[in-house]
């Protein structure tokens, strides 16, 4: 069956068309700047990259395009709109009620409304996605896919927050955490390239990309991710503060006369490797730039990210009573070797030994520990997409 998978954002529509047998992509590409002016960017499988400026006012318009794309006559991937057997969706929050992926049905739209409150810039982006493929191709079965799933095996003492236990039960305030797809994926992907038996295993995933999280995967089933009530809790990441003393809002709110929205937009987007750099770049390539050349801000903004990422892992190791493994991925993760380093020189008394030589690795699976180290160490490139396409597949097959 072929798998249409959409990430339908705000302002961006991004896809990717998936053979659910071969698991090859067979096209993929991003309408970006919907609603602005609007662009298609279309690759299809072995093809170069095709760019096309057009008029992109809703979302309505931007799955239009992507079908053309799919189906043109030169460029295209397929030969018409039936030959799509199933949609799969990326739903950023699915709250409490949301535990594994489901077919897309009212109800569920209902109960993803419900919860938008908790995702109010993602979930309602994510159902006008559902709502223009329904339109675009009626009776074509879709399914939802949560950043949160994965995360709802969280114990109690683990997803609570030390707060009124009434504010929870009203309204349901907790830790959720998110990029629960790619959690899932690399974690039974290390289980497998170590030959072990995932749900006998303790794993720590540490997907390090613009946005970053860490999670503790104990015998098949999350037990802990760093990321909170919304994606700005945990690791310092691209441009989000991570953990901060709560305090630090309304101190800035006062000494800089910031409103609450103002506040929350430094911490969003001014904060992180970003703002601990002087604002020189969120991008690590940059920041490993200037690190190698002695930039003060780079090197700090760095160690002190590497430094965050160690702390959790220590702390993982705590809450899992032990550590067999610990992998990196996302940009940063697959791609980053000094970040890796520093993270790993940490480490020594979990038993972690990096092998430098091996850790020279970019996007690529592979185990970077020494043959000796206690703890296996591995880059596994992340396939949120094909997690995607697995769930649809299984659910409509
Ligand atoms: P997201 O999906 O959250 O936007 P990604 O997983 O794509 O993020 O990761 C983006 C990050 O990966 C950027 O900070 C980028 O600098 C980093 N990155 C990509 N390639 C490299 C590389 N070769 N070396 C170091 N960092 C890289």
């Amino acid at each position: 069956m072929k798998i249409l998978v959409i990430n339908c954002g705000s302002s961006s529509l991004k896809f990717q068309l998936i053979d659910s047998e071969t698991e090859n992509v067979l096209g993929k590409g991003i309408c970006e700047r919907i609603g602005i002016d609007g662009r298609i960017v279309f690759t299809p499988g072995d093809g170069d990259k095709i760019t096309n400026d057009t008029a992109i006012p809703d979302h309505n318009r931007a799955i239009e395009l992507v079908i053309e794309a799919l189906t043109n006559k030169d460029t295209g991937v397929i030969a018409s709109l039936d030959e799509i057997g199933a949609v799969g969706h990326r739903i950023v929050h699915g709250g409490e009620k949301f535990t594994k992926s489901v077919v897309i049905d009212e109800e569920v739209i209902k109960a993803i409304e419900e919860v938008s409150d908790l995702a109010p810039l993602h979930n309602p982006a994510n159902l006008i996605g559902i709502e223009a493929c329904k339109k675009a191709m009626p009776g074509v079965p879709m399914v939802a896919v949560f950043d949160t799933a994965f995360h709802q095996t969280m114990p109690e003492e683990a997803y609570l927050y030390g707060i009124p236990y009434s504010l929870y039960e009203k309204y349901k305030i907790r830790r959720y955490g998110f990029h629960g797809t790619s959690h899932s994926y690399v974690s039974k992907r290390a289980a497998e390239m170590l030959g072990k038996d995932y749900n006998n295993l303790k794993t720590i995933v540490c997907h390090l990309g613009n946005g970053a999280s860490v999670s503790a995967v104990k015998d098949g089933r999350c037990v802990d991710t760093s990321m909170g009530l919304t994606p700005l809790e945990g690791l310092i990441m691209g441009t989000r503060s991570g953990d901060i003393d709560p305090s630090v809002v309304e101190f800035i709110m006062k000494k800089e006369g910031l409103d609450v929205a103002e506040a929350e937009n430094v911490l969003n987007k001014k904060s992180g490797v970003y703002g601990l750099s002087g604002d020189v770049s969120s991008d690590f390539r940059d920041l490993e730039d200037g690190y190698f050349k002695g930039d003060k801000g780079c090197i700090r903004a760095i160690n002190t990210f590497c430094y965050r990422v160690a702390k959790y892992i220590g702390s993982y190791a705590a809450a899992m009573d032990g550590v067999d493994c610990i992998c990196f991925t996302a940009g940063v993760g697959e791609n980053g070797p000094l970040v890796r380093n520093i993270i790993c020189d940490r480490l020594g008394f979990l038993g972690v030994k990096i092998d430098k030589d091996a850790n020279e690795v970019h996007g690529k699976e592979k185990e970077v520990s020494t043959s000796d180290s206690k703890v296996k160490v591995l880059v596994v490139p992340t396939n949120e997409e094909l997690a995607i396409a697995r769930d649809t597949n299984e659910l409509c097959k």
